[in-house]
């Protein structure tokens, strides 16, 4: 019987995690769930898997959450502060499910404890990466990659032979445009942009997916948790999504994980790990699939990958920046204030405008991701020259 964390428990990932949870009462326990403010989810979660305790970061839906939870014996609390407490009570796994750098205090606080931290929480790991891994080697935490394609890769990576591993490629769907041409990419709506084609996300990744600033993030993230330089990760377009990503070793085996685009098989993964668990997705059909195809990406109508590998090379503070500046432009995006191309202008801008000294600590990391904040919010209010 493990004891298990869900930080973000009614996103996307948070609910496929539950789903895995309940279908295994006897081989899980529920101890926090996490929410922004959700709080008829989050409820709903925490009495059908009768968690201990249940958090809402928006202290403002804390009442609230209290009357849904009334007479149940669930524990409640609010506030930023309190979804860290939580992830800090020492649970055996923890499921990283926030979505952007609002995780990366509960991520570091969940790593302190020294349990298994499973990162679907991406952004922490861009913008915090260095810090992050040495705090799970210093604590004995076991940290384990949820995103599908460093999922893939973990598995198919074999530690020992790193030095013989001579590229990873990274798989990408290419997003609901990947057939557009810049001209029609200028008009796109946040509705077209969050209905992707293979796989069923939150608003934020899905609109990353669409720039593919998702694949650049991707590349970050994958620098931080294999010993492997960004020149030797490789970006492919791989528009079924069942080849999940590669590893390329120098005597010419490439190893590959496939799997449906249920992001279950990755998190059943990282809750079996080091077993298997089963999973109820219906296996890959390799004969109906019939096909698998894959192109190189346009670095003319996807400015983000350009940006994110120059972030890559660079490292220090340019990682963070990128990401803070793109989580402004995203959310400014799907509010209606700017356009899908500029998402990567106003990320490019920041970038361009701001390039403070390497952060050493999760403190200086956040002070770099709220100037590049401000610095994209002003490019959101004013336009990008
Ligand atoms: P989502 O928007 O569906 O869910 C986000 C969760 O975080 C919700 O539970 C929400 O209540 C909570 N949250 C939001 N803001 C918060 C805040 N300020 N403080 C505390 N909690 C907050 O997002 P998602 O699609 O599940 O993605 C979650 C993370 O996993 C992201 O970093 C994403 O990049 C990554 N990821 C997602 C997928 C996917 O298939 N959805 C795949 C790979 C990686
Ligand atoms: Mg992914």
């Amino acid at each position: 019987m493990r004891t298990v964390n869900i930080l973000g428990a009614t996103g996307s990932v948070g609910t496929s995690t539950l789903d895995l949870v309940e279908r295994a009462p006897d081989a899980f326990r529920v101890r926090a769930l996490t929410a922004h403010r959700d709080v008829a989810g989050l409820a709903a979660a925490a009495i059908r898997t009768r968690a201990e305790l249940a958090v809402v970061a928006d202290e403002r839906s804390l009442p609230a959450l209290r009357e849904a939870l009334a007479g149940t014996g669930i524990a409640t609390a609010g506030g930023a502060e309190a979804v860290c407490e939580a992830a800090a009570n020492g649970a055996d796994w923890t499921m990283g499910a926030i979505v952007g750098c609002a995780g990366l205090r509960p991520t570091m606080a969940a790593i302190a404890q020294g349990g298994t931290v499973v990162l679907a929480n991406k952004e922490p790991l861009v913008s915090a990466g260095d810090i992050i891994t040495a705090a799970a080697r210093a604590s004995g935490a076991t940290l384990l990659p949820a995103d599908s394609e460093h999922n893939a890769i973990f598995q198919c990576l074999d530690p020992a032979r790193v030095a013989r591993v001579r590229r990873i490629i990274l798989t990408a769907s290419g997003g609901p445009f990947r057939d557009w041409t810049l001209d029609d990419m200028a008009a796109v709506t946040p509705a077209q942009a969050v209905a992707h084609p293979n796989w069923s996300m939150g608003a934020k990744i899905s609109v990353d997916s669409a720039t593919m600033m998702n694949k650049g993030l991707e590349l970050i993230e994958a620098v931080r948790l294999f010993p492997v330089p960004s020149e030797r990760i490789e970006i492919v377009i791989h528009r079924q999504s069942v080849i999940h990503s590669l590893v390329d070793y120098v005597d010419g085996s490439m190893l590959a994980q496939l799997g449906p685009s249920d992001m279950r098989v990755p998190i059943a993964h990282c809750l079996a790990w080091p077993d298997r668990m089963a999973t109820p997705m219906e296996p890959l059909d390799l004969v109906r699939l019939g096909r698998l195809d894959f192109e190189a990406p346009d670095p003319e109508r996807f400015r983000a990958l350009a940006l994110a590998r120059a972030a890559a090379e660079a490292g220090g503070a340019r990682p963070a920046i990128m990401n803070a500046a793109n989580e402004v432009a995203v959310a400014a995006f799907l509010a209606g204030a700017i356009g899908f191309l500029e998402i990567a202008a106003i990320v490019d801008d920041t970038l361009q405008r701001y390039d403070p000294a390497a952060p050493e600590t999760i403190d200086a990391v956040l002070d770099v991701d709220g100037e590049a904040r401000r610095m994209a919010g002003e490019r959101v209010k004013d336009g990008v020259a």
